[in-house]
């Protein structure tokens, strides 16, 4: 799933490459995904892009002086910029992948695409950005938040600081892939409670949480959206990577499963060396 880094890079080489030029057609293929319809997707075309920004993991491309076409990426959605299309003839509806093609003038242009069956690709074309309900609900961004007001979010949620952090309403940014990270990075068990933590510990947490997620903006923007993710995957250090050697100590990274996800973890370097219990295992066995 794009988190901060990614929606960050992207919308960096929106500002770069696409911002400026007119809307020559916006279309939408996939029905599902354009979450509103007032305004309709017919005022789009003829507008100027203004800007490309992000809240939170959401995309943010100005159209105009008063539109804004709000994206959220889900698990398995990309922007894809292509320099042209191979035809000119207008998607058709349910065109596999592609949610929506927006073409410019400069016969450049993006789709925004979704892999698999799961369709949760969401898009809103508001006026306010704030019209869009997870928007107006998000928690301060994880990369403008001061300490002070980080320890106030996390304190707020007695909870797993792995569930607390990657809640959108407490921080706005960090997903399932950079928690791992962040978690690692400050030597933190992902169970530890938040009511339990110290202020010492809050303040390893916020310093680990600044350091990945500004390490991971540096080394995603400026690439292309295409190169983006073996970037990601490549800065890594438990996040996917069950079995292979800790970078920090080689103890193997572990994994605990849940029904629709996994986290990663080194418990050499976060639980004192003992595994975690696997969630989807402890159940059967209960
Ligand atoms: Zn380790």
């Amino acid at each position: 799933m794009p988190e901060l880094p990614e929606v960050e890079a992207l919308a960096a080489y929106l500002r770069e490459r696409a911002v400026g030029h007119t809307v020559q057609r916006f279309e939408v293929s996939s029905f599902s995904a354009l979450k509103t319809y007032d305004p309709p997707a017919s005022a789009v075309a003829g507008l100027e892009l203004t800007s490309a920004g992000r809240h939170g993991k959401f995309l943010d491309i100005g159209l105009g002086p008063d539109l804004h076409l709000v994206v959220h990426l889900a698990r398995a959605g990309w922007l894809h910029y292509r320099d042209g299309f191979k035809s000119p003839a207008p998607l058709k509806p349910g065109s596999g992948p592609i949610a929506i093609r927006v073409r410019l003038d400069d016969e450049s242009g993006f789709d925004l695409t979704e892999a698999g069956t799961q369709k949760s690709l969401a898009a809103y074309l508001v006026r306010d950005p704030a019209e869009v309900p997870g928007v107006s609900r998000l928690g301060p961004d994880a990369l403008a938040v001061s300490r002070d007001e980080f320890a106030a979010r996390i304190k707020s949620r007695n909870g797993q600081v792995k569930g607390v952090i990657v809640d959108q309403e407490v921080l706005a940014g960090i997903g399932n892939a950079y928690s791992d990270e962040i978690l690692h990075a400050a030597k933190m068990s992902p169970f530890a409670l938040t009511g339990k933590l110290t202020d010492e510990q809050i303040t390893t947490l916020y310093e680990a949480m600044r350091e990945v997620e500004q390490d991971a903006v540096a080394r995603s923007v400026g690439q292309k959206a295409a190169e983006l993710k073996g970037e990601k995957r490549a800065g890594l250090r438990v996040h996917a990577r069950t079995g292979l050697p800790c970078p920090v100590c080689g103890d193997t990274v572990r994994e605990v499963s849940f029904a629709d996800k996994s986290l990663q973890y080194c418990a050499t370097c976060q639980t004192g060396g003992k595994p975690l219990a696997d969630r989807r295992l402890s159940k059967l066995i209960r």
